[in-house]
């Protein structure tokens, strides 16, 4: 049911390699799924070498060609859907109907980017003299280096390599090794759509070296990077001595405010099916709840029904809801973060600990009252940890919500406008869902402010983030 372990280096899919190996775990079992060999100098060398010499053929290719290959590895990866899903579920956890979403939103990517590659238009500007000529055009950045993590192993890469590639950038991406066969699944659909070798090369290894030997190269012009705060800032402080470009999208704290005349029934078990999203592992999950407190008590009672009726187990089977979380550092950050919430009188509304069951199973945990100085209101909790505190009006919340570093993804419930307004000015992160909490598609752009990172994935912004603008000032004499 698995998928082969590989590294993809210029076309070819090598399976051993003398940099030694690893084993991938089921997160629902603990149990081996495959072997993943990893890449050494040699290997890293002759990837840089395949993006370097593939580059001067896929940048002169049209960008209606490139569009036609994204396209039609999108209806492969649709095509293929159940058994890329099986392999995403397998390796991360989540459950198959969350893994069939995310294989059909990456696939979604590759059709948006595909067409915007066509649309990656430049200007004239008028000139001061009449014989004189003055056009901007963009051009690929170059060969890029992109680093992925676990928590999805579809979308994440999808939205990095479709804008490379519909840029006519070449890439080698390193995704997690926590899940790579979902990464090598899509890439072997681009293959099959006919990518051309040495455009889209794969690799794993021990992540630091990896990322710092490509970051080195002076081939790698563009990085980019999805993962957690600390390991963002070790990347742009490589970035920046060799002056590579830099897409960072790092962690996230994200507030809800929850306004008195929202409707409550549908805000708490809207926001509380988001948060359970993925088991909690997104940056962009709902964790900080403020709660005006005339609807405080009842918004946890629908909070804690609503989580409840929850089912929580291994992926594949279909009564399951909310899967194992991914891996045993993520159990133990829901201890230690809850244990100190505990310790800080917060109210125990649901869940609280490690099931007792077989995998990395735990049980969606709702605090309320928690007290500021709780560590889990400022260290992502990235776990099925919601937190929940009452709050005088929207300029308390506003105050709250504002008052960490991170500034990723952020919501609101309510029925006023004027309110929805304030909120939607004030909140200071980088994408806001206001009713509803879809804040991630391939046509918005996407992306954080403060420690949640830079620059913007999706878009027309995702596509000009893998491009330069060059100036031509030609003088017809
Ligand atoms: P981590 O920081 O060790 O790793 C996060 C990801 O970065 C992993 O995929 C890892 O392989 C990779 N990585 C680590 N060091 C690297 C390096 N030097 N160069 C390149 N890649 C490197 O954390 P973790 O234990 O895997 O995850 C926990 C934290 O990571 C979470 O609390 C969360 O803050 C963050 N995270 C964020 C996202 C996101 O979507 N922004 C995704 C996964 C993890």
């Amino acid at each position: 049911m698995y998928t082969k372990l590989a590294l993809l280096i210029d076309g070819e899919w090598i399976e051993e390699t003398r940099a030694g190996s690893e084993v991938v775990l089921n997160p629902a079992t603990e149990q081996p799924l495959g072997t993943l060999p990893h890449a050494g100098k040699p290997e890293l060398d002759r990837a840089i070498a395949a993006a370097s010499r593939a580059f001067e053929g896929w940048k002169r290719t049209s960008p209606f060609e490139r569009g036609q290959i994204l396209r039609r590895a999108a209806d492969l990866m649709r095509e293929r859907l159940d058994r890329i899903a099986t392999v995403l579920t397998l390796e991360e956890g989540k459950t198959l109907a969350e893994a069939k979403g995310e294989i059909t939103a990456a696939a979604e990517f590759f059709d948006w980017f595909a067409e915007e590659g066509r649309r990656s238009y430049g200007r004239v500007i008028p000139a001061r003299m009449s014989d004189m000529r003055q056009t901007v055009t963009q051009e690929p950045v170059g060969p890029v280096a992109c680093f992925t993590p676990w928590n999805f192993p579809a979308v994440t890469p999808a939205r990095k390599i479709a804008p490379a590639l519909a840029a006519g950038c070449t890439c080698i991406i390193k995704p997690a090794e926590e899940t790579p066969g979902t990464t090598l699944e899509m890439a072997r659909a681009l293959a099959d759509a006919g990518l051309p070798k040495g455009v889209l090369n794969v690799v794993f290894g021990v992540p630091a070296d990896v990322s710092e030997y490509l970051i080195r190269s002076p081939v790698i012009r563009k990085i980019s990077f999805t993962g957690s705060t600390p390991v963002g800032r070790h990347l742009a402080r490589l970035a920046g001595e060799t002056l590579t470009l830099a897409t960072l999208e790092l962690g996230g704290h994200a507030p809800v405010i929850v306004a008195k005349d929202a409707d409550v029934q549908r805000a708490a078990e809207l926001s509380m099916a988001i948060k359970l999203r993925n088991s909690g592992q997104v940056c962009t999950s709902p964790t900080r709840f403020f709660v005006e407190r005339p609807i405080y008590e009842e918004y946890l009672e629908h909070a804690r029904a609503f989580v409840d009726k929850q089912v929580v187990g291994d992926g594949l089977r279909s009564a399951t809801t909310v899967g194992p979380v991914a891996n045993t550092r993520r159990v133990a950050a829901m201890d230690n973060l809850i244990a100190d919430a505990l310790s800080c009188q917060a109210r125990l509304i649901a869940g609280g600990e490690r099931l007792n069951a077989p995998g990395l199973m735990y049980g969606p945990t709702i605090l309320a009252d928690i007290p500021d100085h709780a560590k889990a209101m400022t260290d992502e909790p990235f776990g099925p940890l919601a937190l929940v505190q009452p709050v005088d009006d929207t300029e308390q919340a506003l105050a709250r919500a504002n008052a960490l570093p991170y500034g990723l993804a952020g919501y609101a419930f309510t029925r006023s406008a004027a309110t929805a307004n304030r909120i939607a000015e004030e909140m200071e992160v980088g994408v806001i869902g206001i009713n509803q909490m879809v804040v991630t598609i391939p046509e918005t752009p996407f992306g954080g402010i403060g420690d949640s990172g830079w620059g913007r994935e999706g878009g027309i912004e995702g596509l000009e983030s893998y491009t330069v603008r060059k100036y031509v000032g030609h003088l017809h004499s």
